[in-house]
């Protein structure tokens, strides 16, 4: 049955084992007060060390959006660059510790248009988080972007809310938006996820009808027991 097989992007061979793979938002608030958080880098992102003239392409002050933050120190140092980061994150102690392990203080509001949420602000510098959902984040909230950085993000939501994703973050560009997105693939086989493995057609049909898309970096490691490759791509909204 080819029709079915191309109405879920979720049945290709390579994602059937992590098809339907659920992880509740509850699970991850869990994992922040366990300290099971082995996806935290304690420095700037290589890839976006390296990549960051590209991202910004000859503008100042730009204003980046990271789905899925954590605690990650990217937004640190961007902001010390003079851009403004927006970050939305479930997990409150995520939050705290980002603020507190970069001694900045911050104040904490209520969101008029996203019950439930709170908004985490640095005192000195351009950092807004969220705490909430993503899927509850819109660009009535926050306007529409013009970089996202996407590392651990994509490859961290349930699979199967991957359009419903990709949908939400093309929302969220604005036309000049320059999109990094970190994808990995290994043998889903062996392990269960997150992150979750996102094979390359999937990002095309995810974000191609909508976006160029550049391969900007594809690293490989191979182990004994199996192999792991890291794709760095470039998105930009496709200009109609
Ligand atoms: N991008 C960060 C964190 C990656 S781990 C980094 O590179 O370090 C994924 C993060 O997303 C976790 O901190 C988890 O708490 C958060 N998260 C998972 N699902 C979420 C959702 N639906 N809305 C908001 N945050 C979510």
């Amino acid at each position: 049955m080819p029709l079915l097989k191309k109405k879920n992007n979720n049945r290709g061979s390579m994602l059937e084992p992590q098809a339907d793979r659920v992880m509740a938002l509850s699970e991850w608030e869990d994992w922040w007060h366990d300290g099971k958080i082995r996806f935290h880098l304690p420095q700037v992102h290589e890839v976006l060390e390296k990549n960051i003239d590209k991202v910004i392409n000859g503008r100042t002050g730009v204003r980046f959006f990271f789905p899925l933050c954590g605690k990650a120190v990217d937004m640190k140092w961007l902001a010390d660059l003079g851009h403004s980061v927006v970050g939305v994150e479930i997990s409150e102690k995520g939050i705290r510790d980002f603020f507190e392990e970069n001694n900045m203080t911050y104040s904490v509001e209520t969101v008029a248009s996203l019950p439930g949420a709170k908004v985490f602000k640095s005192s000195e510098k351009n950092i807004s988080l969220y705490q909430c959902d993503l899927f509850n984040f819109s660009s009535s909230i926050e306007g529409q972007f013009g970089a996202i950085w996407d590392r651990g993000s994509l490859v961290a939501i349930n699979p199967r809310d991957r359009e419903k994703y990709a949908a939400l973050i093309t929302t969220l560009m604005a036309t000049d938006c320059r999109y990094i997105l970190n994808t990995l693939l290994y043998n889903p086989e062996l392990y269960k996820g997150p992150p979750f493995v996102v094979p390359e057609e999937q990002v095309h049909i995810l974000f191609g009808s909508r976006c160029s898309i550049e391969l900007l970096h594809s690293v490989s490691d191979m182990t004994d027991r199996d192999y792991r490759t890291e794709n760095v791509h470039l998105l930009t909204p496709k200009t109609s």
